[in-house]
Formats: structure tokens, C-alpha cells, sequence
């Protein structure tokens, strides 16, 4: 089996030598799906992992936009359109300076089966720019929004390719976005998720992400009967993801001691509680600001400059910052710590040396493409609410919602589950999306 699985990744590495994420995510993928291929008849011969690691199509596109002092700058704008085998393409944009190929075909991969595991009709894919939204004006966001629509238009549609937002791509940006699309097409649709309440939007999709990471970790812990209730609980990140997981642990009963962004983390020993939280949301949402400000109204709590927060003591970790951010040495700091429980609220944010120790360990481990399902969930949920013309309370969202993530868990332990009761969620995940998405290929044909 190894060999097999060399041969394909070196076959990989030769079409891909020089995208180190897309690499390691089919990597990863490849480990749990290519042993299930080989016990399955139906799937042999017939290439399939080779042609979902192709993107069906990848665009890249020049984006000129004019900035308020009237110079003009140039960003790369991409949409990677990866498989539409079980909907049209559907997954968010991401406008960060260290977006690139790699990175947006990383996140393509990943989005695949995990769309395929919320069990609503949707196709991976991702798109984004280089352009950092940090330090601009809103004229210029707006400038930016409106130009690199211009050209992504032609090539998205509510039944062909449904962006929606991601790192540096919040409410502000999908609203310009949307602006556009609907000047140029002259057609009022869900081609976006993630619109404004008002103008199309849904109901808890703000929240989705953080809310179905910490719903999903709740049915981890379930299984060993334990819950969030008086845990400590660290969390990276302070943007859309981490801000709603933390409410959600309050809700549960959890103590949340860390957030972070990409210059350091503070630890509130006291805890980050209602009140607090609502404190960082205005910040960071608002204002703009950076989670440091928080010491300086909170005198209890410590700044970390340069650090990330996975050597303070905790129960449960929730990774919500970005990929690659949790390293093998932050997992030994972890388990060290007496932490028994990680779940991915980001994309990818445990490397695999990290993963690795944790099945070693045999703690509660999930990653992202099942975990952080549920913004994607309900962005699946707003297309239909669009579609049918109508709009869903809070409850009826949220119990969709609810009920998406359990059933994600499931499936889970339906593939992932060990001769020794231990369940390995990555390869439950992989497999279960997996099974999805070839199969529909596969009656397709090639
Ligand atoms: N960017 C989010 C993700 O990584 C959401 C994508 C969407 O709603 O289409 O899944």
C-alpha cells in the first residue's frame, strides 16, 4: 500500500513540485483514500483520485484598481474551480497578501469533500487575490471589490460557481462584490453567500463557522461523555471563525483564557467572558483594530507579542487562525498540557507532524473539512432560501445547522473508527467525502 501511495504522490509532486500546501493536503487525503480504493471493486481502474486532485478549470486574472491617492495598483485574482461532480463550485474567497495557486488549490482540494460532507448539493471550489484589505480605506476596498468582479463575473453564476467569503472577505467585501455582479448581469441572485440580512442573506451565517466547529467538538466529546461544561479553552484567531466558536463555548459552559491574530495572543487567566467577547467583536469588526488594545482595557490579561497561544494550559483547543499554524512542537506542548480534545475551526491549521501526534496520543483530533463545515453548511442553506424565494428564522437555521454537523460526525465515525474503538476523524472525513463525490463521477463517466 505505501508504495502505491508513493507512486501517486510522486506522480503529484512532478504536476505540482512547487505547491508545498496542495501538496500536503492531497497528501493527507491520499493516505486514508487510496487503502479504501483498493478494498473497493467498484472504484479500481478507474483514476479517480488522479482526476480530483486536476482542478476542472483554474482562472487567474489581472485586477487594476485605483487607490486614494490616485496610484494604480495591480493584484492576481484566481477562482479555482475544482470539481463540480455533486453542484456547481462553491467555496469562499480569500484576499491576503500570501494568497497563491498553492494556496487557493489547497483550499479547493479540501472544500470538495467537505461540501460533500455537509449533504447538500455543492461542488468545491476557492478563489481569492494577493490584495491585503489591512490599512486600506473602504473607498479603496470597495475600488478593489468592484474591479476584480469585473472580470470574475463571466465565469460564476447561482447554477454554475457561488463564491463566498473567507480570510480578508467579510460582510463589507460580499457586499461590493454583490454590487457589481448585479450591475454587470443585471440579475438579483444568490450568486453570493454571505449577503446582508436584508438583501438576501441568512440567518446565522455569520456564525456558522465557529458555531458548527464547536457543535461538531461537542459530539466529540459526547463519545467519551464528557462536554464542555468547566473546561478551559484556548482559541487562535479573533476574526468571523474564532469570534462565534468562543461565544458558543460561553453558551456551553466553557472558560475561553486565549485569542490571537497574526502579531500575538493574549491569555485572560480570568476569562474572555460575554462581556469581553462583545468588547473584541467591536474591535475587530468596527474598528479594525488589534487584539493587543484588549490589555489595555482588561489590566488582568497578558499580551504575547510574536507567540501563539498552544503552551497555556487547556482542556480543548480550537485552532481558528490559518493554515500551517499549529506545529509538531505546539501538539507536544498540548498533550504535555493535558489537552484532550482539538478541533479545527480553520482550514488546515494543524500541520501533519502535528496530526500525527495526536492520533499517536489518541486524543479527540477533527480536521477542519468536517469540523468547520457548518459556515459552508449554511451558505448551502442561504442558496436555498434564496432559490425558494424565502428566508428561515434563527431557530429553524441553527437547528439545520445542528442537525448537519451530527450527521458530518456520523459519517466520521462511520469510516473513520479503528479495530480499537479509537475513531481517526481525517481519514472518517476523507472517506466519507470521498465516497460522495466519486461516485457521482463515476456514474458520469469520464
Ligand atoms: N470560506 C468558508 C470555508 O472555508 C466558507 C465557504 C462558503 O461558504 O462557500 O468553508
Amino acid at each position: 500500500m505505501d508504495s502505491k501511495i508513493k507512486d501517486f504522490m510522486d506522480e503529484v509532486k512532478k504536476r505540482n513540485g512547487h505547491e508545498p500546501e496542495f501538496i500536503q493536503a492531497v497528501q493527507e487525503v491520499a493516505e486514508t483514500v487510496i487503502p479504501y480504493i483498493a478494498e473497493n471493486e467498484i472504484y479500481k481502474g478507474k483514476n479517480i483520485l488522479t482526476r480530483m486532485v486536476e482542478p476542472e478549470r483554474l482562472i487567474s486574472f489581472r485586477v487594476a484598481w485605483v487607490d486614494d491617492e490616485g496610484v494604480i495598483h495591480v493584484n492576481r485574482g484566481y477562482r479555482v474551480q475544482m470539481n463540480s461532480a455533486i453542484g456547481p463550485y462553491k467555496g469562499g474567497l480569500r484576499f491576503h497578501p500570501s494568497v497563491n495557486a498553492s494556496i487557493l488549490k489547497f483550499l479547493a482540494f479540501e472544500q470538495v469533500f467537505k461540501n460533500s460532507l455537509t449533504t447538500l448539493p455543492m461542488g468545491g471550489g476557492k478563489g481569492g487575490s494577493d490584495f491585503d484589505p489591512k490599512g486600506k480605506s473602504d473607498d479603496e476596498v470597495m475600488r478593489f471589490c468592484h474591479a476584480f468582479m469585473t472580470e470574475l463575473c463571466r465565469h460564476i453564476g447561482p447554477n454554475t460557481d457561488v463564491p463566498a467569503g473567507d480570510i480578508g472577505v467579510g460582510a463589507r467585501e460580499i457586499g461590493f462584490l454583490f454590487g457589481m455582479y448585479k450591475k454587470i448581469r443585471n440579475e438579483f441572485t444568490g450568486v453570493l453567500t454571505g449577503k446582508g440580512l436584508s438583501w438576501g442573506g441568512s440567518r446565522i451565517r455569520p456564525e456558522a463557522t465557529g458555531y458548527g466547529t464547536v457543535y461538531f467538538a461537542e459530539s466529540m466529546l459526547n463519545t467519551k461523555n464528557e462536554s464542555f461544561e468547566g473546561k478551559t479553552v484556548v482559541i487562535s484567531g479573533s476574526g468571523n471563525v474564532a469570534q462565534y466558536a468562543a461565544e458558543k463555548v460561553l453558551q456551553l459552559g466553557g472558560k475561553v483564557v486565549t485569542l490571537s491574530d497574526s502579531a500575538g495572543y493574549i491569555y485572560d487567566p480570568e476569562g474572555i467572558d460575554v462581556e469581553k467577547l462583545d468588547y473584541v467583536m467591536d474591535l475587530k469588526n468596527n474598528k479594525r483594530g488589534r487584539i493587543s488594545e484588549y490589555v489595555e482595557k482588561y489590566s488582568g490579561a497578558q499580551y504575547h507579542k510574536g507567540k501563539t497561544p498552544w503552551n497555556v494550559k487547556c482542556d480543548i483547543a480550537l485552532p481558528c487562525a490559518t493554515q500551517n499554524e499549529l506545529t509538531k512542537h505546539d501538539a507536544e506542548a498540548l498533550l504535555k498540557n493535558g489537552c484532550i480534545c482539538v478541533v479545527e475551526g480553520a482550514n488546515m491549521p494543524c500541520n501533519a507532524d502535528a496530526v500525527h501526534k495526536f492520533h499517536e496520543a489518541k486524543i479527540l483530533f477533527a480536521p477542519g473539512k468536517a469540523s468547520n463545515a457548518g459556515g459552508v453548511a449554511t451558505s448551502g442553506l442561504e442558496m436555498s432560501q434564496n432559490s425558494l424565494r424565502i428566508s428561515w428564522t434563527r431557530e429553524e437555521v441553527d437547528e439545520r445547522l445542528r442537525d448537519i454537523m451530527k450527521e458530518i460526525h456520523d459519517s466520521c465515525i462511520k469510516y473513520g473508527k479503528e479495530d480499537d474503538g479509537y475513531c481517526n476523524y481525517v481519514k472518517g472525513a476523507n472517506i466519507a467525502g470521498f465516497v460522495k463525490v466519486a461516485d457521482a463521477m463515476l456514474a458520469q463517466g469520464v
